[in-house]
């Protein structure tokens, strides 16, 4: 999608700090972080959320789940990691292309 945020720094056109990339996914710092180590997961292809997902995504979503141990690893959370996937407005979805947030570190905040 030509305005889309995420598809543009997927594609080189802004500026992100990458961290991980192959075919299908990105994974790059988020520019506000919540916590220590905090990474945005997306699928290259433009999926606006969630609630977009059809079984043709299945193969894709699942191998982002498993990356994200290794990309945990990989950021030193040696002891664990949170993830959250934020589903439109009512979710707090603010960038309508699907991502995977990676927090942790040692100033994870609680979840209450
Ligand atoms: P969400 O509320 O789940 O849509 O989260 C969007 C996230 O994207 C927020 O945590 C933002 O800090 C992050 N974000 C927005 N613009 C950028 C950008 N240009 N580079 C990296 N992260 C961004
Ligand atoms: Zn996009």
């Amino acid at each position: 999608m030509s305005d889309c945020l995420f598809c543009k720094i997927a594609a080189g056109e802004i500026p992100a700090d990458i961290v991980y990339e192959d075919d299908q996914m990105v994974v790059f710092m988020d520019i506000a972080p919540k916590a220590e180590v905090h990474l945005l997961a997306i699928p290259r292809s433009h999926i606006e959320s969630l609630d977009d997902l059809e079984e043709s995504h299945d193969t894709l979503m699942a191998y982002m789940m498993r990356k994200l141990s290794e990309l945990a690893k990989d950021a030193g959370l040696d002891t664990g990691f949170r993830t959250i996937i934020n589903t439109g407005p009512g979710g707090g979805q603010v960038v309508f292309h699907l991502h995977i947030h990676l927090l942790g570190g040692s100033n994870l905040p609680g979840f209450q």
